[in-house]
């Protein structure tokens, strides 16, 4: 199996090529059919860091954008994850991955950040840690009608710290029902099977 047969756009295809990867992952493998099938399906994930589930979900989001000039504005997939650290580590695989999509823009939604808010999150991906993203929509900064993927990483580092569970509810209450939910963890103790079964009902699941 190639990346060529998983039916990736070909922008994508060369923005993933700079990265040198020699084939896909085993959890790239199973994950993206998944992911990537239509009409979108929830996934719940197990996967550790270090085998590429970063790429996998990133695929997949790029995948799914619209970036025609009245849409580009709209954020259409939203990543959360539980450090600014790893957020900002997303937002740099969205950027080379998607470095030939014209028009493509990525928000980061981080603690940090809140001095330099901008008033208005335009950006067709927005990464961002639980807390900060649910303040932008209520604070109605981010608008969240033309979401069509959210994205967990690290749920059981998420569950780990207080709140942020409870943050990923949260904003995923305030964003359409029909988006796709991608969850992925690297272990499934049974308080986050628990989680992944609420937060992504329906879920295909994959273990590695
Ligand atoms: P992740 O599991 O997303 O944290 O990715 C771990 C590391 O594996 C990153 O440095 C990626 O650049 C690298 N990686 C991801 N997919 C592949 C692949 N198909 N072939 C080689 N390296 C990869």
């Amino acid at each position: 199996k190639t990346f060529e047969d998983l039916g990736l756009d070909a922008r994508i295809l060369k923005g993933l090529s700079t990265m040198n990867f020699r084939k896909p992952s085993k959890v790239q493998e199973r994950a993206l059919p998944l992911l990537m099938s239509n009409p979108p399906k929830n996934l719940v994930g197990q996967s550790q860091s270090g085998t590429g589930k970063t790429a996998a979900f990133v695929l997949n989001v790029l995948s799914r954008l619209d970036l025609s000039d009245q849409m580009r504005v709209m954020p259409q997939a939203l990543i959360l994850a539980p450090t600014r650290e790893l957020a900002r580590q997303i937002v740099g695989v969205v950027q080379i991955m998607g470095q030939f999509l014209d028009g493509l823009t990525i928000g980061t939604a981080v603690p940090a950040d809140s001095n330099a808010r901008p008033s208005k999150m335009e950006a067709a991906v927005v990464v961002g840690t639980p807390g900060t993203v649910q303040d932008m929509i209520k604070k109605r900064i981010m608008n969240p009608s033309a979401l069509k993927v959210l994205v967990l990483d690290e749920a059981d580092n998420m569950l780990d710290q207080q709140g942020l569970g409870d943050q990923c509810i949260r904003a995923k209450a305030m964003i359409p029902r029909d988006v796709q939910i991608v969850l992925f963890s690297a272990t499934f103790p049974a308080h986050v099977y628990r989680y992944a079964g609420k937060f992504a009902p329906g879920a295909n699941e994959i273990t590695l």
